[in-house]
């Protein structure tokens, strides 16, 4: 089940069983601020909806108030060690904070950060890491997750004793199964928003299975109300997995989906090109579709037909459907543009 609490960071609705919301954070140091623009203009094409800066220097604080200034999404001060910069964070515009339990220990500060945050309608997560438990701390417990969970609890306690509730919880470990244990554990001993994410998750390709893995599993017991893929390598991967991870799940309906084939002997068209240059024009279209692109006549016709536009290939050519209608042959050479002509026109479709 989603989160009982339902929060809104700048305006966005978090948990409850709002849509399950897709962020990411900057690489770019938020000193270099035309840097962090660009970067966060690229992601919010890709449809990411809250987006994420580490700071850690006073310095930066001015060139924060002019990155909330430029978004339109949600932005999230990450703030580890300090929490007084957490607070000038929130004066400085920060929708919401993200603090580490782990690495913060100034009682009375975060005390003073929950009204603070309290006064501005701000949201403050409460971000634990396994990697920042000191060594003592998680050698009390039974395993790491309930470290983890109690942890959250804690910090939950303080800022619930200032009257602040406008919180997220995220229980974060490089290990899959560790992970899913401190969300399950965490979804039945707390009624806010959880954000999920594998951290540390590692490169693009091996990340993302990663994550595909542990957020799916949680995912599909209904325990998750935003979530992250953390990957070493540019963050729109992790938004457009975030977004395969969510449609896989029928969670969130964006984007083009295309179904195709792994080819075999029976295949006479280079599909691997054909997929390839598909799925890279395909990347900027939001509106959701299901595109087939399949090697031959077995099992072909069937998925074309049952995706909104779908090749089955011929001997250097193919057959085009349309919502389960044949349209046309059209030559190998031709094949690309002409699909990526009629997903335009679907684009521009009215929903039916
Ligand atoms: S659709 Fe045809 S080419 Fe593709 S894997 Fe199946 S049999 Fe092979």
């Amino acid at each position: 089940m989603p989160s009982k609490k339902v929060i809104y960071l700048g305006g966005v609705p978090i948990g409850g069983g709002n849509p399950i919301t897709v962020q990411s954070m900057l690489r770019s140091s938020l000193s270099d601020l035309s840097s962090c623009l660009q970067e966060a203009w690229r992601l919010l094409e890709g449809g990411c909806e809250i987006i994420r800066v580490a700071l850690y220097d006073e310095e930066q604080l001015s060139n924060l108030s002019s990155l909330k200034r430029s978004l339109k999404v949600p932005l999230v001060a990450d703030v580890h060690f300090v929490p007084e910069l957490a607070i000038k964070a929130l004066l400085s515009g920060a929708d919401g904070v993200r603090i580490n339990p782990g690495n913060m220990r100034k009682v009375e500060v975060i005390k003073e950060l929950a009204r603070v945050a309290r006064e501005e309608g701000k949201v403050i997560r409460v971000g634990v890491n396994l990697g920042s438990i000191p060594r003592e701390r998680r050698a009390a417990y039974e395993d790491d997750a309930s470290a983890m969970v109690d942890l959250a609890l804690e910090t939950i306690r303080l800022l619930e004793d200032e009257g602040f509730e406008n919180i997220k919880v995220s229980l974060k470990a490089s290990d899959v199964m560790t992970t899913v244990k401190a969300y399950r554990l965490a979804s039945r001993v707390m009624e806010y928003p959880l954000h999920l994410g594998i951290t540390e998750a590692g490169p693009v390709w091996e990340g993302a299975i990663k994550s595909a893995v542990g957020l799916g599993i949680l995912l599909a017991d209904g325990i998750g109300d935003t979530i992250r893929v953390s990957l070493t390598g540019d963050g729109l991967k992790e938004v457009e997995a975030a977004y395969v991870i969510l449609r896989s799940l029928g969670l969130r309906k964006v984007g083009v989906e295309i179904v195709s084939c792994p080819r075999c002997g029976r295949c006479e068209i280079d599909l691997e090109r054909i997929v390839r240059e598909v799925e890279e024009k395909v990347k900027p279209i939001r509106k959701y579709m299901k595109v087939a692109v399949m090697g031959c006549v077995v099992n072909g016709p069937g998925e074309a037909r049952d995706a909104d536009l779908g090749i089955a290939g011929g001997k250097g050519k193919g057959v085009i459907f349309r919502k389960g209608e044949i349209l046309e042959t059209v030559s190998e050479s031709k094949l690309v543009d002409r699909l990526l002509k009629l997903i335009k026109e679907v684009e521009g479709d009215e929903d039916e």
